[in-house]
């Protein structure tokens, strides 16, 4: 009698977060079932492993969880599965992937989590459809990823997609973490900027959802000022659309709540900075997946790493 494998179609996905470890089961479609979360441990490596061993096992079903998939806040070199830099995690020039294979006997798959993030815009939120899409994710800093000829482009390495490290300003204001660059496009219009931007208008206590939240009330000042982030980060796309002439520019991030008062602003230096006929073509658009979309993305990650 010959064996027949129950073919597993599902996986576990994780997105790793400074603060917070948020895993759950996926289907191919990005349908998100059971789920656990934890606060990440950042005290040592091993208790970061530990708390992420524990997250998957809380998840496994014997038999029906084909691989694991998970989004990392850092730099990732795809070729050896490995975290070069992590500036909030103590996983930096770890060998994640065979660490994780080894535990777990399945596939593992791992990607940038702005990368993941994107990845999963494209296939299940706002980019649905699309088969040449740029993701900017607009936090404390601004993430990145590229969907290119209808799949996700990571460079030689998989360190592609930094596009929050594009150059807006020559000689600008210091880029954050270990990035040594200025006037990039994070030091400009990332949530970090618009939080500058409220302190500076608002008092020493006031933050980018203050900033946000006084526009929409109708404070002229904060508006402007919030236009003003918006045509930097218009420099930035227009620069994106010239390159890679994609169908869509998708913007998350927790400062992506700004909406139109940022993004109306991007798209009028957007179409006077990028060339015909990629300005015309191109849309930019929110995110629609919210907070879910590193979750998702990770699981994704998971199917790709398993059909690889
Ligand atoms: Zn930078």
């Amino acid at each position: 009698m010959v064996a027949v494998a129950v073919e597993p179609t599902h996986v576990i996905g994780v997105d790793l977060g400074g603060t917070k470890i948020l895993a759950g089961v996926l289907d191919r479609e990005g349908r998100v079932g059971r789920q656990t979360q934890r606060t990440t441990p950042v005290s040592s490596t091993a208790d970061l492993l530990a708390a992420l061993e524990e997250t998957v096992g809380e998840l496994l079903e014997p038999g029906g969880i084909a691989a694991l998939g998970f989004g990392i806040p850092g730099t990732i070199d795809q070729g050896r599965g490995r975290v070069e830099v992590a500036p909030n995690l103590p996983l930096a020039e770890f060998d994640f992937r065979e660490w994780m294979e080894k535990r777990f006997g399945l596939p593992v798959g791992m990607d940038n989590d702005a990368n993941a993030a994107a990845i999963a815009e494209w296939a299940i939120g706002a980019g649905r459809g699309t088969r040449h899409m740029v993701m900017l994710t607009l936090g404390t800093g601004v993430g990145g990823g590229l969907i290119l000829d209808g799949r996700p482009y990571r460079g030689s390495v998989g360190a592609a997609g930094e596009l929050g490290h594009i150059v807006i300003q020559h000689d600008g204001p210091p880029c954050q973490g270990v990035c040594t660059g200025r006037g990039h496009l994070e030091s400009l219009a990332s949530g970090t900027a618009a939080g500058k931007a409220a302190r500076e208008l608002l008092g020493p206590d006031a933050s980018a959802h203050d900033l946000v939240r006084e526009a929409q009330a109708g404070n002229a000042a904060a508006a402007s000022a919030l236009a003003e982030i918006g045509r930097k980060l218009g420099s930035g796309i227009g620069s994106l659309v010239n390159i890679f002439n994609p169908e869509l520019v998708v913007i998350g991030g927790g400062f992506a709540a700004a909406g139109d008062l940022v993004l109306d602003p991007a798209r009028e230096v957007m179409r006077r900075e990028a060339l015909q006929p990629a300005r015309d073509l191109v849309r930019i658009v929110p995110a629609v997946l919210g907070s879910e979309a590193g979750l998702v993305g990770a699981g994704l990650v998971g199917f790709e790493a398993l059909d690889s």
